[in-house]
C-alpha cells in the first residue's frame, strides 16, 4: 500500500462526502450520472479489480487483528443496486469474516423493541465487516415517508409529539458515535440512483423472466412518493453526516461505476484503520522454533525436514524476511509499523 494509492483513493471519494455540518439538497447536489472523473468503463472496471484485492488483503488484516470492526450502511431507492454493489465489493473477502443483514418491514417481535434494538443485534464482531442491506436510517426515511409505521412502534404518547425526526437524528449520531469510539467504524453509503433510471431498471425487471422475482408491484407505488423520499434523505443526509461517520453519496445510474465508488470509500476506511497482522513475541517465536525443530525430527526416511523452506516459496519468503530485517536494522526486532 503506497501512500499515493491512499491519496488518490482520499481524492476520489471526496468528492462523493457530505460534509458534516453542510445542508444538502440531494437533487440540486448530487447527480447521479456525475462520472467522478472516470472517463471510460473499462478503466473503471480495471480499478473496480484493483480494489477489490486491495479490500481483500485489508479484510484478512481486520480478521487477525479482532480488535476494531467496520459496518457499512447500504441505503437507496427500489432498484438502487445495493445487492450487485454488495455481491462485488464482497466478491474478494473471506465469508468468514463478512456478514450481510438485511432490514425488511418490521416483525412482531422487533416492534416490541426500541427502533435501534433490530440493528445492534446485527452489529459486526470485532474483526468482522457486516453489511446492512438497508439500515436503521429506514426509520428516518420509510417510516417518515409512512407515518403509520411510527404508530406501530408504540411509542408512549409524549414521545411521538414534538420533531421526533430531530431526535432521532440526534440518537442516531449519539449511537455511531459510541461504535466509533469502541473501535467499531461506520460507513455509511447512498446509491443515489435518477428517477429515469429507476423506471429502466424497473421495467427490465418485467421484461426479462429471469428478472421477475426481484419486481414487486409496492415498488411502483413507492415511485409515486418519490419527492417525499428526496427530502427524507436530503434532511437524513445533512442532519447526520458527522465527522465520525460521515455520508457517500454514490452515483447509481451506472452500476459499475457505483461498485468502484463503494469499493473506494471502504477501502478508504480500511487504509485509515490500518489493521495489522498480530506481531509475534519473543517467547512465540521461541515456541514456533520448538515446534518447528520436533516436527522436522518426524520427517520420513528421505524426506526433506521442512519441505515447505525446502520449496521455491519458501526460500522466497527467507529471502524477503531476511531483507526486511536488514532494512530494519533490528534482526528479530519489532519494526516500526
Ligand atoms: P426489499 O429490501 O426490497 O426486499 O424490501 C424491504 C421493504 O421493507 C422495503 O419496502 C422497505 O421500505 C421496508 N422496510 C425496511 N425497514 C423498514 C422499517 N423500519 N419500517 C417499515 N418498513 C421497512
Ligand atoms: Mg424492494
Amino acid at each position: 500500500m503506497t501512500d499515493t494509492t491512499a491519496e488518490r483513493i482520499e481524492a476520489f471519494i471526496e468528492q462523493l462526502r457530505v460534509p458534516p455540518g453542510t445542508e444538502v439538497d440531494l437533487e440540486k447536489d448530487f447527480d447521479p450520472g456525475f462520472r467522478a472523473g472516470i472517463a471510460k468503463k473499462t478503466n473503471g472496471i480495471e480499478l473496480l479489480s484493483v480494489g477489490i484485492e486491495l479490500l481483500a488483503e485489508y479484510q484478512r488484516r481486520l480478521a487477525a487483528e479482532q480488535t476494531r470492526g467496520v459496518l457499512v450502511c447500504l441505503q437507496a431507492l427500489d432498484a438502487g443496486g445495493k445487492d450487485g454493489t454488495i455481491r462485488h465489493v464482497m466478491s474478494g473477502m473471506s465469508p468468514q469474516g463478512v456478514r450481510v443483514a438485511n432490514f425488511k418491514v418490521p416483525s412482531t417481535e422487533e416492534l416490541d423493541h426500541d427502533y435501534l434494538w433490530r440493528y445492534a443485534r446485527q452489529l459486526p464482531r470485532r474483526g468482522e465487516i457486516a453489511i446492512f442491506n438497508r439500515s436503521h436510517y429506514e426509520e428516518v426515511l420509510v417510516v417518515r415517508v409512512h407515518p403509520e409505521n411510527l404508530g406501530r412502534q408504540r411509542l408512549p404518547g409524549a414521545k411521538r409529539d414534538g420533531d421526533v425526526w430531530a431526535r432521532r437524528y440526534r440518537e442516531i449520531n449519539a449511537w455511531e458515535r459510541y461504535l466509533a469510539e469502541n473501535g467499531f467504524r461506520v460507513v455509511k453509503l447512498m446509491l443515489n440512483l435518477s428517477k429515469e433510471e429507476q423506471r429502466v431498471r424497473f421495467l427490465k425487471r418485467i421484461d426479462v423472466p429471469e428478472r421477475n422475482w426481484k419486481f414487486s408491484a409496492a415498488d411502483v407505488r413507492e415511485r409515486a412518493h418519490w419527492d417525499a423520499y428526496q427530502r427524507a434523505f436530503s434532511q437524513m443526509l445533512s442532519a447526520t453526516s458527522t465527522p465520525w461517520a460521515p455520508w457517500y453519496v454514490v452515483p447509481a445510474d451506472r452500476k459499475w461505476l457505483a461498485r468502484l465508488c463503494a469499493a473506494a470509500v471502504l477501502a478508504h476506511t480500511l487504509i485509515d484503520i490500518g489493521p495489522q497482522y498480530p506481531r509475534t513475541s519473543k517467547a512465540d517465536r521461541q515456541e514456533l522454533a520448538k515446534a518447528k525443530k520436533d516436527l522436522e525430527k518426524e520427517a520420513p526416511e528421505g524426506a526433506p525436514a521442512d519441505p515447505y523452506e525446502a520449496s521455491a516459496a519458501g526460500k522466497n519468503r527467507e529471502r524477503r524476511g531476511k531483507a526486511s530485517r536488514k532494512a530494519s536494522g533490528k534482526d528479530g526486532r519489532k519494526r516500526q509499523g
